[in-house]
């Protein structure tokens, strides 16, 4: 279950109309699930296996997979979708089916997803898929499987099956994923990405070359999406894995943190080897809302240089897509100006904006249970970045969504789409000089 649907109606309403928002949101909801992919390529060849996209199913979903003789449904869906995935769970169940779950939002909610499968995967589902199948075809399954207490090998530096990229329908998709590292050094309050399912680790460059030459020959000018939390922590490392890229006929996008502009090699490489942009986490507008934000206060530290460093990275050819969060604790009710004019400021050839979320498996949802501030009544479909889920601390929850919503126009306008696609263009025509 990929993409999520936005419960503010007001927001639903103008968002359909702002291009820059709805383009986003199509690559978002394209993407196919890497983790599925890579249980599939731990699987047995005695298995038959199909892969689905939940919003393609027809309506009596579960009927259809039942009469189509599956033996077992392993669903993954983050935290917005999760009540979809525990009814289509509780439908394909009640037909005799058996149904596992895993993914983020599983990991960090054991006992919740537990009482919704027959089985639940916990953390790396590729650690521990093949006794996982192993017990089932032996008939005596557990109803958790937990990667963190299976032996700590570091199968993920080696060489281990390339995910199943050939059971997906090409057509139904603008980019495919493909992961490098996992995990991120930084611990930032609202990011349950960082650790929930594995510390941070890199991929054997052999590996990713498999995996590239893989989707090359289904796909030979690919788009490649890295599924990568912060892809150039470790800046020897990334040299090296980018000249690989480079030597193939692709565009790419990953994340990164802004140290990425520290690294001038690492600059000219990223504009020779297809980069169309990279998405970095520039958090807030305003410095004092950035406090506390990571355990070791990295992120406030650099927030002073980030004018320079973000126009270092499109002077060499790479365009930014800027990240900022609004409803941090600091946040007063000019936070939306701030925000707009930081934004025009920085001259960023992309931008997206979100609420604060707290996810499960963050310090920010500890924080906020200790204080009571959750919005009654709010369900998991509501953590899609777009819906308030909690009580703001320097204003109003109607301030909030009304200052957020007249963002989101002034920030999506054609006005400023336009202007920030010259940017893009004026990057791409850097890069290739
Ligand atoms: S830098 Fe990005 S990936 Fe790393 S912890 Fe912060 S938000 Fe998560």
């Amino acid at each position: 279950m990929s993409g999520v649907r936005v419960y503010d109606q007001e927001l639903l309403s103008i968002g359909l109309t702002l291009p820059g928002f709805v383009e986003r949101s199509r690559v978002i909801a394209s993407l196919p699930s890497l983790g599925l992919l890579t249980l599939a390529a731990h699987t047995p060849e005695h298995w038959e296996i199909e892969y689905r996209e939940y919003d393609e199913l027809p309506t009596d979903s579960a009927d259809q997979i039942c009469q189509q003789g599956f033996g077992v449904v392993a669903i993954s869906a983050l935290t917005a979708r999760i009540d979809e995935a525990y009814a289509l769970s509780a439908e394909l169940r009640a037909r005799g089916m058996l149904v596992i779950l895993g993914g983020l939002h599983v990991s960090a909610m054991p006992d919740e997803a537990a009482s919704h499968a027959d089985i639940i995967v916990k953390g790396e589902g590729e650690r521990a898929w093949a006794q996982l199948l192993s017990d089932l075809e032996r008939g005596c399954h557990h109803s958790i499987y937990d990667s963190s207490v299976l032996a700590a090998e570091s199968h993920f530096h080696q060489e281990h099956p390339v995910p199943r990229y050939d059971l997906l329908d090409l057509d139904r998709y603008n980019r495919l994923t493909l992961q490098t590292t996992r995990g991120c050094p930084l611990h930032c309050s609202f990011c349950a990405a960082s650790r929930t399912i594995s510390p941070y680790r890199k991929k054997s460059l052999l590996q990713v070359r498999r995996e590239l030459e893989a989707i090359l020959k289904l796909w030979p000018r690919p788009f490649i999406e890295l599924a990568d939390d912060n892809t150039f922590v470790d800046k020897r490392w990334s040299r090296e894995l980018v000249a690989l890229l480079s030597e193939y006929p692709l565009k790419w996008f990953t994340e990164s943190d802004i140290s990425l502009a520290d690294d001038e090699t690492l600059l000219k490489l990223l504009a020779k080897s297809g980069c169309a942009q990279v998405l970095i986490g520039l958090e807030s507008a305003a410095s004092e809302s950035m406090t506390g934000l990571d355990t070791q206060g990295w992120k406030s530290r650099r927030h002073r240089d980030y004018a320079e460093k973000v126009r270092k990275i499109q002077d060499h050819g790479i365009s930014v897509n800027g990240c900022f969060i609004l409803g941090f604790d600091q946040d007063g009710p000019d936070i939306f100006a701030r925000t707009l004019d930081y934004i025009e400021s920085l001259q960023l050839a992309e931008v997206q904006i979100t609420l604060l979320t707290p996810f499960p498996g963050t310090s920010l949802r500890q924080q906020l249970l200790e204080e009571g501030r959750f919005l009654p009544g709010v369900t998991w479909s509501q953590y899609t970045l777009f819906d308030l889920t909690f009580r703001p601390a320097r204003m109003s929850e109607d301030a909030m969504r009304s200052g957020f919503h007249e963002l989101m126009k002034s920030v999506y306008s054609e006005e400023r789409v336009n202007a920030r696609r010259k940017i893009f263009q004026t990057c791409i025509r850097q890069s290739r000089s």
